[in-house]
Formats: structure tokens, C-alpha cells, sequence
């Protein structure tokens, strides 16, 4: 898949090749930098680009940059004009993954709270085959990064490291993913989106005192199983062999989207096969990010619009 042409690195347009940063900031030499994963899907029907649950997202970068003590504030509105511009510039009509960060740059020590640097990336971003058929995981010996040491519910990239950890064991081990468990050894959640589990005809996912990241597709599946599909989701602990005991579970994010878990530890669910619950909500879960359905349109944030 091509680049862009262009990036945005602190409001302006740059070309893609000169989004760059010193080996010596401290985003390089100790991580200091968070980020979000934003979605945006294009309607061809309606012309028009949806940006899915900016607001969340943006509001949910305010928190991590305050929790890491990031010196200089960064105006939501300004990054929400930076991306539309971006988006325009690079003439994108086609669906697309976000990333925003911001990140300590100049050359200071590990306490250093600025100069904060911010940029924007729009790559395009096509449906994957874990979304349509689905993922083959197992439960990851690596453990979640605890609250009081690295808070999962803030979005480092550092916090990366420990999912890294566990996804390339998984591959190592034949696995597509994988699931971690809390130090406690409960389940949390992959290292890159939340889980649910359908036990009962019940779907459950981890509370968000489960070292998870509070993820805005995992409160957005929490609304669409109540409200299009008829059930209440717990909010609760997980075992791990409660999941083999479930009939359907999937993994949700805004970049991993809703992706079907077919067997975990090699413990086949619903035979292996994508189950129909997974599938209703995902059905539902696309029409609501692409517009196709016109509930919830707070939820989405039109870029052509105006052209
Ligand atoms: N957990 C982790 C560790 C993640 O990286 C992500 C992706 N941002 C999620 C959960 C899902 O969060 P969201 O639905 O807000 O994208």
C-alpha cells in the first residue's frame, strides 16, 4: 500500500519523508510520547469521509499527555483542523487509519515535560482477512503491564513494549494473536485491542480495572449489543478457562476493528467458525462507522462535507 504524500508535524503540512525527530529526544531515548489509533471510513455512496469517535479519541489523548505530565497543552481543535487539512491535502477517499501523537522532543533528560512535539499520520487502510475470517490465539505467558507500574489505561507507546513482548512469542509459537492475562491472572485484554467472550448467550469483557486500555470500540460494542442487538454486557473478572468455555469471543479496537477469535489455545469456539453474535455486531459495527446507518451521528465526523 502506497504513503501519503504528506504528513502533519505540529499543524503543518510536511512532506512524508521529512516527518522527522532527533535520536537524542526523549520520545527516542526513553519513549516519552502517547498516542491514538483513529479511524476514517469513506461512504462512496455519500461521497464523504467519517472520522469514527474523534471526540473520545481526542479527549482520551488530553488524559494520557496529562497522566505522562507533558509540559505544553495541545488544543483538541487544532489537531481536529490539522487532520481534516491532512486528510484533504493527501486527497484520501478511501478508508484510513489515524495516528496522532505527541511526544517529548529537544535533547532533555527523562524528566523533561517539553518542548512537545505533535504529528499526524493518514495511512490507507483496507480490511483485513483477520476481520473477515477471523484469528487463531493463545493465552500469552508474557504478563500485562500493571497500573502501578505502566498504566495500560494510558496510550504510551512505551506501554508497546510489553505487547511486543507477547505478539512476537505468539507468532514464534504459530499463533495470529494473543491474550494477556493480568498479574493477578485474570484476562486483560491483546496487545493491540480489547476482548469479549459470549458465555451463555451473555457477552463479557474485562472491567476497566483489568490493566485495559478504556477503549472506545469496546464501550461502542458495550451500546450496540444493548441497544441493536438486545444484551447486556458484564463488566467483570475473566478467568482464562472461562474462555475456553465460551461460544463466541472476538477482539474489538479502533485499528484491529472486530475480529472474530476462532480458537484460543488452540481450544476451537463455536467449532472454529466466526460466531453469530461476533458477526451481527459486526455487521452492525460498519454500518454505524461508515454512515451506511444514520444512528448515532454524533459518532461521526464528516470531511468532505463542506466541498
Ligand atoms: N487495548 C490496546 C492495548 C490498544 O492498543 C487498543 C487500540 N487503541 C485498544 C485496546 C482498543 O482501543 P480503541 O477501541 O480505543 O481503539
Amino acid at each position: 500500500m502506497a504513503n501519503p504524500k504528506y504528513l502533519s508535524m505540529n499543524g503543518e503540512i510536511v512532506p512524508f519523508a521529512e516527518a522527522k525527530v532527533h535520536v537524542l529526544s526523549p520520545c527516542v531515548k526513553y519513549g516519552a510520547a502517547v498516542f491514538e489509533g483513529i479511524r476514517g471510513y469513506w461512504n462512496a455512496e455519500r461521497r464523504d469521509m467519517y472520522l469514527f469517535r474523534l471526540k473520545e479519541h481526542l479527549d482520551r489523548l488530553q488524559f494520557s499527555m496529562g497522566v505522562m505530565r507533558f509540559g505544553e497543552p495541545i488544543d483538541s481543535r487544532k489537531v481536529e483542523t490539522a487532520l481534516v487539512e491532512l486528510i484533504k491535502a493527501n486527497e484520501q477517499r478511501e478508508d484510513i487509519h489515524i495516528r496522532v501523537l505527541a511526544y517529548i522532543d529537544g535533547e532533555g533528560d527523562m524528566g523533561s515535560t517539553g518542548p512537545v512535539g505533535w504529528s499526524i499520520s493518514t495511512l490507507p487502510a483496507p480490511r483485513t482477512k483477520a476481520v473477515t475470517e477471523g484469528v487463531n490465539v493463545a493465552v500469552s505467558s508474557w504478563r500485562r503491564i500493571n497500573d502501578n507500574a505502566m498504566p495500560a489505561r494510558v496510550k504510551a507507546t512505551a506501554n508497546y513494549n510489553n505487547g511486543r513482548l507477547a505478539t512476537l512469542q505468539g507468532r514464534l509459537d504459530g499463533y495470529d494473536n494473543v491474550i494477556m492475562l493480568t498479574h493477578l491472572g485474570r484476562v486483560a485484554e491483546s496487545p493491540g485491542s480489547c476482548l469479549f467472550m459470549v458465555r451463555n448467550g451473555v457477552p463479557a469483557t474485562p472491567g476497566v480495572t483489568s490493566d485495559i486500555l478504556e477503549s472506545v470500540t469496546r464501550a461502542t460494542c458495550i451500546r450496540i449489543f444493548s441497544e441493536y442487538l438486545g444484551r447486556e454486557t458484564e463488566e467483570r473478572d475473566i478467568d482464562r478457562t472461562e474462555l475456553y468455555a465460551a461460544e463466541e469471543s472476538f477482539f474489538c479496537g479502533s485499528g484491529y476493528e472486530i475480529q472474530p477469535v476462532l480458537s484460543i489455545d488452540r481450544h476451537k469456539l463455536n467449532g472454529g467458525i466466526a460466531g453469530p453474535l461476533t458477526r451481527a455486531l459486526q455487521q452492525k459495527y460498519f454500518a454505524l462507522v461508515r454512515g451506511e446507518s444514520d444512528d448515532h451521528p454524533e459518532w461521526r465526523t464528516p470531511v468532505w462535507r463542506a466541498n
